[in-house]
């Protein structure tokens, strides 16, 4: 066919907008293992579950072999107020590298909350409200989730009550005042507000808090208040099913080029961006109909997926949530406190993990320092300031679009720009003066988080 010319940006209209969502799991002859209850070990129940969450996400989150999930009307308007987002072609980081390749990125941005969890927040609160519920519960730890929710409450007239890891609570005064603007509660975690806060307190005083504490006093505080469920940013099932309107959307531009990407690539987390955004070319990859190298990144100092193990372990540090089958470093390996707090957490989503396990994808892990210098080169070329979580994915794309210009192949490269950073100067700053460091756990460290994993064989 004649060759068209790629324009900058790719964009859908409106009406083009994917009217469902599409669950990878229905395309997986081998499912993910399911969620355990740690007291009983056996699989959770929907009754078990609908305890913490919302019914209809439960119903979302244990559902193995539907694979279309109409968008409700409502959300789908949420989404229109910054939906479809743009495939950008980075002509300008290709003429930079003066690569062979081509490089494409999704870019999820573009909102206040600064990243992709909007999309799932929006579809929480949603069910939430449905319910007639008066609020939810979360943690948050960078602070992206917290707002993303606050912005998702408020539009739909919900109470938010976000638990924010003490050290950002204090050093991202500006993300905890987005938050309050919209109208969400916001407390340091731990705090003496909750049964759980109040004994790691006395247990630890003076610590600054991790995610996995926070979680467990707002899993406290919506098992303990009438009216209200704890809602979770990533990892679960039911937030990759949302966060495949990134890849729906993705796949609907390049389609419209005949763009098929060689490569895929997105930073992992608890995996949510990077398992939406491969959701339809994984459905191929499963169904037999197209092959693409998939690559996760992650960071050196939290590689779940290239040094974890891939077995039973708990989401929190109150050990309260359902165990999840999944690469994990343990639920007590405290990552150094590197600038992508989205990738901190020390597990990873149980479908993502099953397909690793299998061989449909790849990992790498990359350090801090190098995935700084990515940055700065991306926002210098292509103006967006990137997220440092989103940096790590930038940092394989050049690489990859490195490689290329070694053998000469015209390879296409597909990543998620999940976020902007404009709250992440504090890092950038580091980077500048030159005191950005790399810290890479020892095996031993390593080992130790692996002691606070169950002891039971499963
Ligand atoms: C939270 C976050 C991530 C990582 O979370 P996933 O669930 O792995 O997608 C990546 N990028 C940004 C900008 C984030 O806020």
């Amino acid at each position: 066919m004649s060759k068209q010319e790629i324009p900058y940006k790719i964009y859908l209209s409106e009406e083009e907008m994917p009217k469902e969502w599409y669950s990878i799991r229905a395309d997986m002859k081998k499912k993910p293992a399911p969620l355990l209850n740690p007291a009983t070990l056996k699989p959770l129940t929907a009754d078990e579950l609908s305890v913490v969450f919302c019914r209809e996400l439960v119903e979302q989150e244990l559902d193995e072999n539907t694979a279309l999930f109409p968008i409700p009307e409502e959300i789908r308007n949420f989404y229109k107020m910054y939906r479809p987002s743009p495939v950008v072609r980075a002509y300008c980081l290709e003429k930079k590298l003066n690569t062979p390749a081509e490089i494409y990125y999704k870019f999820e941005g573009n909102n206040t909350s600064g990243s992709h969890k909007l999309n799932s927040a929006i579809a929480q609160a949603y069910y939430a409200k449905k319910q007639g519920l008066k609020g939810v519960t979360t943690e948050t730890g960078a602070g992206q989730w917290g707002t993303a929710l606050s912005m998702a409450c408020a539009y739909l007239g919900l109470d938010c009550k976000v638990f924010m890891v003490k050290c950002s609570y204090e050093q991202k005064p500006f993300r905890r005042e987005v938050m309050r603007t919209y109208g969400a509660s916001v407390t340091p975690s731990p705090s003496d507000t909750t049964e759980i806060g109040r004994k790691i307190l006395a247990e630890f005083p003076g610590t600054t808090g991790s995610l996995g504490c926070a979680i467990s006093e707002a899993v406290e505080v919506a098992t303990h208040t009438e009216g209200y469920r704890y809602v979770l940013g990533s990892v679960l099932n039911q937030v990759l099913l949302h966060q495949s309107i990134i890849g729906l959307e993705a796949k609907k531009a390049l389609d419209k080029y005949d763009i098929v990407p060689d490569i895929i690539i997105g930073c992992a987390g608890g995996g949510s961006n990077l398992g939406g955004l491969i959701s339809p070319f994984m459905g191929q990859k499963l169904r037999g109909e197209q092959d693409y190298r998939i690559i996760a990144v992650e960071p050196a100092s939290c590689p779940s997926f290239t040094r974890g193990k891939y077995a039973y372990d708990f989401c929190d540090t109150g050990q309260i949530c359902p165990l999840a089958k999944m690469y994990t470093l343990g639920s007590g390996f405290i990552p150094s406190a590197s600038h992508a707090g989205g990738l901190r957490f020390h597990g990873m989503c149980p479908t993502l993990s099953e397909l690793y396990d299998q061989g449909m994808m790849e990992a790498v892990a990359v350090e801090q320092t190098s995935v700084f210098e990515a940055a700065e080169m991306f926002a210098r070329v292509e103006g967006i300031l990137p997220a440092p979580e989103s940096s790590h994915a930038i940092r394989v794309a050049i690489d990859e679009a490195l490689k290329c210009k070694e053998t000469g192949e015209k390879k296409k490269i597909l990543f998620g720009l999940t976020g902007t950073g404009y709250f992440d100067l504090v890092a950038y700053e580091k980077y500048n003066n030159g005191v950005m460091s790399d810290s890479i756990p020892t095996d031993e460290e390593i080992a130790k988080g692996w002691a606070t994993m169950p002891k039971v064989d499963l």
